[in-house]
Formats: structure tokens, C-alpha cells, sequence
């Protein structure tokens, strides 16, 4: 375990900010990236005319690291990050950043901060934030010629403070998280920005978030808030496909662990219809790796699809997401290499 650590209450972390000594910074400038700067300013000094303040050039992702049963610090995959951090660049025709580049700005940033990485034990681990913005000032519309990435990490609590519990979502179609052909593919801060009126809106309602279904016909299930969907039945996994989902990372890795398992794996259209016929039903995403549902409520056509009763998540997401989180802690053999495990002197 690291010396000094913060005299923190890991286990009562929830997912927040919380400063920490270090972020990094790389600035795309003249045609070319600078080099990797270390900055312990929570502040960034830029022009009131940049485009990201005014045209959305911006996007973002979001990994963890986390120290082992071993004592090591694991980060998962964040080569997939870094390939994800590039089709938003590019789908905001700001810069890619190298996936080089990109992962050794993540070793970085843990590295000058492991005294916030969480102890093992305490279910807390160290989430990373990485972040682009065009920096050019500009009015008209048009894209920056530079830009910066920044990476800050902050410790984080389990997802679920009660343990793994499932939660009631439900179904509107009076709102859309991203257009049929729009931005839903890509890590964008304006598909969040454009989210948050429906999500304060089940919150009010007393659901823990809003399954979006396809944005062009409404028949399809789509996200579950901003995480991915999976229905489980017969012995499958299955997760929709669609253009307007963000494909995470989370659910990629589960679908793997589904096959390993010997279950059968579909990504397809999920018609709404279909949701009466799972056995279980879950959100997936880095958070929480698994958020179980318990009970989808539509609240157009009044239909209730239970899943639960008990208070207890279904066999099949219980498994996966103690594979995965058993992989994340150094518990499980990493039997397909998606941790690397950091060099710490
Ligand atoms: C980040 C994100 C997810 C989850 O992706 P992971 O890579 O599993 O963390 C799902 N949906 C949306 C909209 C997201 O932004």
C-alpha cells in the first residue's frame, strides 16, 4: 500500500470529484502534440472565445484503476479508451490523440497521484478522466486548429452503496438522447447536456435513470440512461445493436465473459415487446460495472416489465459481474490481458 495516503473514509467514497495533487495536460499546437505537462492547478486558463465553450468540441472518457489483492495497480483497457477517444475526436473534427500518447498520459496521472489510488478491500477505486477541447478562438463556426487534453483522476466509491442492488428505470418517448444519425456513437459532452432534462425527470419520478429506445422509430431499446443495456434469456446475452448507442467498453468486455461462460451472445434490435420475455435485465458501464434493473415501468403505455422481487439480482448478472470486477481486482486470472498492471518506481 502507498506511504501517506490521504486520511480518507475510502469505503463511504460515493462517485464524486475530490481534488487530487496532479493532473496532465498535452496541447496539440503548430501541427504537432507537445509534450506531456504535469500541472497541480484544478484550474485550466483559456481564451473566452474558445471553441469548445461556445461549439461543443469537446469529448471525454472515463476508466479506472485499482489496487489489487497483490497490492499492484491495475488500469483495464484503456487502449479501448484510447481508440474510443479518437472516433470522438474525429466526430467532432477535433485532433485524435495517438493511443501512445494517450495511454502514457494515463500511467502518468496515476502514477503522480497513487496515494489516491483506494487500499484493496475497501471497494473504492481511482477513477481517470481524460478530456479534449478546442482551444482556438473563434466566432464563426468552424473547428479549432488547437487543442488540449487534460487528465485528472479522483478516488470513487462502489456505485452502489448498499451493495449491488437492483434499481426501477423507466420508458419515455418524450425525449431522445442523441439524433438517429447524430452524436450517440461518440464520448460528447453535448449528448449529456441534452440528457439531462429526461434524467432529472425519472429521477423526480422516483427511477434511478431513463431507457432511451431508438431515437428514428421508437421501437427499439437503446440506452439505458448513459450506460449500455443487456437483457439475459434461454441461456443468452443479449444487448442491442444501434447506430445511436455508445459502445462501452464495460459491455464489450461482458460479452466476452458471457461466451466464456457458455452462454450465447446476440447483439441485435431488442423490439420494446421483447423486454417481457427476459429472465434479467442490467445496465453496464465503468461505474457501476453492472447495474441490475429490478422493474421497467413504460410510462406511455403503462406496461410493467418485473425482473425482480426480491431485492436480488438475477444469477446470470451476479456472475458476470463478479468475473469482471474479480478480473479488475487481481482476484480472477485476466485470462484475454485487459489489465495492465502499472510500474510504480
Ligand atoms: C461512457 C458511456 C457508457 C459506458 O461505457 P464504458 O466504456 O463501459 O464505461 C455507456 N453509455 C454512454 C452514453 C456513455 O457515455
Amino acid at each position: 500500500m502507498e506511504k501517506n495516503q490521504p486520511d480518507l473514509n475510502w469505503e463511504d467514497l460515493t462517485f464524486s470529484y475530490m481534488p487530487t495533487d496532479y493532473n496532465v495536460r498535452c496541447t496539440y499546437r503548430d501541427g504537432a502534440w507537445g509534450p506531456i505537462e504535469v500541472s497541480d492547478s484544478p484550474e485550466v486558463n483559456l481564451s473566452i472565445a474558445a471553441t469548445c465553450l461556445h461549439y461543443g468540441q469537446e469529448s471525454f472518457e472515463g476508466l479506472k484503476a485499482y489496487r489489487g489483492k497483490d497490492g499492484k495497480v491495475r488500469i483495464f483497457r484503456m487502449e479501448e479508451n484510447a481508440k474510443r477517444f479518437i472516433r470522438s475526436a474525429e466526430g467532432t473534427m477535433m485532433q485524435p490523440m495517438p493511443v501512445e500518447l494517450f495511454c502514457e498520459m494515463v500511467r502518468k496521472v496515476v502514477k503522480l497521484n497513487l496515494r489516491f489510488v483506494p487500499p484493496y478491500g475497501t471497494g473504492a477505486s481511482l477513477y481517470i478522466r481524460p478530456l479534449e477541447i478546442g482551444i482556438t478562438a473563434r466566432v464563426g463556426v468552424k473547428p479549432a486548429t488547437e487543442y488540449m487534453v487534460i487528465m485528472l483522476v479522483t478516488p470513487v466509491g462502489p456505485y452502489f452503496k448498499t451493495g449491488f442492488k437492483p434499481m426501477r428505470v423507466c420508458i419515455s418517448r418524450d425525449y431522445d438522447r442523441v439524433a438517429p444519425k447524430g452524436t450517440g456513437s461518440i464520448k460528447v459532452g453535448g449528448n449529456y447536456g441534452a440528457s439531462l432534462v429526461a434524467g432529472e425527470k425519472a429521477h423526480d419520478l422516483g427511477y434511478a435513470s431513463l431507457l432511451y429506445l431508438d431515437p428514428k422509430e421508437k421501437k427499439y431499446v437503446d440506452e439505458c440512461g448513459a450506460a449500455n443495456f443487456f437483457g439475459v434469456k434461454d441461456g443468452t446475452y443479449v444487448t442491442p445493436a444501434s447506430p445511436s448507442i455508445l459502445p462501452s467498453i464495460t459491455n464489450l468486455s461482458l460479452r466476452q465473459l458471457a461466451e466464456d461462460m457458455g452462454l450465447k451472445v446476440e447483439q441485435r434490435h431488442i423490439p420494446v415487446e421483447e423486454l417481457s420475455t427476459f429472465e434479467e435485465a442490467s445496465a453496464c458501464g465503468t461505474a457501476a460495472v453492472c447495474s441490475p434493473i429490478a422493474e421497467i415501468d413504460d410510462l406511455d403505455t403503462g406496461a410493467k416489465y418485473v425482473y425482480t422481487t426480491t431485492g436480488e439480482p438475477g444469477p446470470v448478472t451476479t456472475a458476470l459481474y463478479n468475473k469482471l470486477r474479480g478480473i479488475q481486482w487481481g482476484e480472477e486470472p485476466d485470462e484475454h490481458g485487459w489489465c495492465e498492471i502499472l510500474e510504480e518506481d
